[in-house]
């Protein structure tokens, strides 16, 4: 009993077990937990510095070695020089309004990306505000999921729009302006086919031949207002009739800018 009381009388409170020990073994505990307070603290600057902390790679500092320069990456560089940072010169408006247009019928992918870190980027770095509009002018193509994961992606990468909007909203306004641009003569109904199309662009690639426009566009305004009207009435198919932009062809060759999506 004596020899329990003496032996006991030796060993030493581990506080953080709650164990009685040796004072040789609480040294010994002491020092590796000194040692894995180190490794921690290293891990925190390295994860502080942007590095990720990668677990394999964070040693506790030797003070003989001259520490790594940390890799710190500045989101916001791409706004402070380039081309970006032209573009704001040039017209350096307040406040700066921008907006990402995805169209809702599929998953976004990392183009994107980009495409929002630049858009609700440079809104946030000018102090000004990105909308988030969704191009849903094809309701054929379009899936709820697709709007709720797009909405979800742009939060994921850390944006928050500042209103969500629909072009769909403004059907009647695009389909004001396009009637606008026909009686301007700045458009017209055309009915060629994709192959037609082609050929008119240059043929393969554009470099086969020589760009020209189709007969459509020689149509009166009156011919063309009429024929848009019957677009817009389904007097067409889908693929049978497109409003072109009259446009320099040699170039551009007459974009297509309005279809009426629908059944037969
Ligand atoms: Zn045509």
């Amino acid at each position: 009993m004596a020899d329990l009381a003496e032996s006991t009388a030796k060993l030493q409170l581990d506080e953080e077990t709650g164990e009685m020990v040796s004072k040789g073994e609480l040294k010994k505990r002491m020092k590796k937990r000194e040692k894995a307070a180190l490794v921690a603290k290293a891990k925190e600057a390295a994860a502080a510095a942007g590095n990720g902390g990668d677990d394999k790679k964070a040693k506790p500092p030797k003070p003989k070695e001259k520490p790594e320069e940390p890799t710190v990456v500045d989101p916001n560089n791409m706004f402070k020089v380039g081309f970006l940072d032209e573009v704001f010169k040039i017209r350096p408006m307040k406040p700066v309004f921008t907006r990402f247009p995805p169209e809702p019928n599929g998953f976004l992918h990392i183009g994107h990306a980009k495409a929002i870190a630049v858009n609700f980027g440079f809104a946030r770095y000018h102090g000004g505000h990105c909308y988030l509009r969704y191009d849903d002018t094809n309701p054929e193509a379009e899936k709820q999921i697709y709007f709720d994961a797009i909405l979800e992606m742009v939060e994921w990468l850390g944006f928050k729009p500042y209103k969500i909007t629909h072009s769909s909203d403004y059907f009647q306004r695009l389909y004001d302006h396009a009637e606008k641009l026909i009686q301007l003569g700045k458009g017209y109904v055309c009915h060629c086919n994709e192959a037609e199309i082609k050929a008119q662009r240059g043929g393969e690639k554009g470099v086969g031949g020589p760009r020209f426009r189709c007969a459509h566009a020689e149509q009166s305004v009156e011919e063309n207002l009429k024929k848009f009207r019957d677009m817009r009435d389904g007097v067409y198919r889908p693929q049978e009739a497109f409003l072109r932009m009259k446009q320099e062809y040699v170039h551009y060759c007459a974009v297509g800018m309005y279809r009426f999506a629908g059944g037969d």
